[in-house]
């Protein structure tokens, strides 16, 4: 079956139960699609038309028609990472293995294997995203550093001098984790560090040194200084992924506290608690630097009716495609949040006054014109929208400013937008 969009994965391996074992351990976990062929010669006669599709091989070291690896190098020769099966791990069969950049090696026995399989290939999936900057102005140690992560597809930055960090960080600012290599951490490696600490907290953004033998003492004063971890020098590629990973984990579990904390589990945006305890902070930020804020209550119109006609599950639905729209229409600096039921507020800034009744009246009718299917059954949707634009002294008084029009948008008919005069 073909799904469109989906991402592939390339299997060589000549054990057909090993190859059907991980294809459907993935295919059952994960949203990509896995393609098995059992031989180099059929791996080359895919590749060779449609290596792109592929964004990670997961390969035999010995295969019928190739004994001694070629499939890796050849696989890797095109561009995509690749994770390796051994029967056989000696020291000797070790080195050979990561003397050809692969991302991990799995040896083939027992189940937790495959989870780890599974896992590993998501894992470079995201890496993709995962914005990474390195350090240093020894120019060599620096591109090793990077080619070591372009191998888990993470996405590079490089930087030479505390001014150029400063440069990529602002154009960057989602960068997740630094590196800062042995030369850099003698100069300016302190500095460096306090500076991005100012702006992102170790839970936000990891920042790893790399040290040798003679630095010691500098590391503990690092981490002192809110340096995530350090990677002492001379380390085996093994290690470094091992503990790169880690740190990303790390980030990544603490986004996922985060998130269920802040936001509603049925849309996943931001929830009432978050938007008032952020919402403040924005508030009196923007009122200090006239920045102009808008506040708009958004209900749904006769929305039981739509639970009564097609069921709870299809209300459910039908929240979450009006959360989409909502998240789609503002900007990641507004602050979208469902404040129960379905009943939704939006903080939103900069909006000039003559523009404001365009804005909202445009997302209503995006709203309106959703189409949203229940086995094959149009449920319609549309909205009321309440809003104040003029500036309160409280955010508290802004929201119910929009109530009061919102309740005025309902008594003149419903799918209406009213803004305060
Ligand atoms: P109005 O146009 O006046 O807003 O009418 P309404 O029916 O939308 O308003 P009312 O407040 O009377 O009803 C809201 C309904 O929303 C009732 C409730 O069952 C439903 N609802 C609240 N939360 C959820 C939810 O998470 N999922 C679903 N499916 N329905 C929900
Ligand atoms: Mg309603
Ligand atoms: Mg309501």
């Amino acid at each position: 079956m073909y799904r469109e969009g989906v991402k592939k994965v390339l299997m060589v391996e000549d054990s057909k139960l090993l190859s059907s074992l991980v294809k459907n351990k993935i295919e059952s976990e994960l949203n990509f699609e896995v393609v098995c062929v059992y031989s180099y010669q059929e791996a080359f006669k895919l590749l060779e038309s449609n290596q792109d599709e592929y964004f990670i091989g997961l390969l035999d070291l010995n295969l019928p028609d190739a004994n001694y690896g070629e499939i890796v190098d050849y696989v890797i020769s095109k561009g995509i990472p690749s994770i390796v099966f051994t029967g056989d791990i000696s020291e000797e069969v070790r080195d050979v293995i990561w003397s050809k950049n692969v991302v991990d090696y799995v040896l083939k026995e027992g189940s937790h294997n495959i989870e780890y399989i599974a896992s590993l290939v998501n894992r470079v999936y995201l890496n993709e995203s995962i914005e990474v900057l390195v350090v240093d102005d020894n120019e060599n140690s620096r591109r090793h550093l990077s080619n070591l992560l372009r191998v888990h597809r993470y996405k590079i930055y490089e930087a030479d001098s505390r001014t150029s960090v400063r440069k990529v960080m602002q154009e960057h600012p989602s960068v997740k984790m630094v590196f800062l290599g042995c030369d850099m951490l003698r100069a300016d490696g302190l500095a460096i560090t306090k500076d991005i600490r100012a702006a992102y907290a170790k839970e936000e953004l990891a920042i790893i040194g790399i040290s040798t033998e003679l630095d010691k003492k500098l590391s503990a004063v690092f981490m002192k200084n809110g340096a995530n971890d350090f990677i002492h020098k001379p380390f085996l590629t093994e290690e470094f992924y091992c503990r790169v990973t880690q740190n990303i984990e790390m980030l990544e579990n603490i986004q996922k506290i985060r998130d269920t904390s802040n936001k509603d589990y049925l849309t996943n945006l931001y929830n009432r608690r978050y938007f008032f305890e952020t919402g403040r902070k924005l508030y009196a930020n923007a009122r200090r630097s006239h920045v102009k804020i808008s506040i708009a209550m958004i209900d749904v119109d006769y929305f039981k009716v739509t639970n009564d006609t097609y069921g709870h599950e299809a209300g459910d639905y039908t929240l979450k495609q009006v959360a989409r729209t909502l998240k789609e229409r503002f900007r990641e600096s507004d602050i979208v949040a469902r404040f129960g039921g379905e009943e939704f507020c939006v903080l939103a800034t900069n909006i000039s006054p003559e523009y404001i009744y365009r804005v909202f009246d445009n997302l209503r009718r995006n709203i309106e014109f959703l189409d949203i299917f229940i086995d094959k059954q149009k449920i319609p949707i549309t909205v009321s929208i309440g809003v104040c634009a003029k500036p309160m002294s409280t955010l508290e008084e802004m929201i119910k400013q929009a109530d009061s029009m919102l309740y005025i948008a309902k008594q003149k008919g419903r799918n209406l937008v009213v803004v305060t005069k």
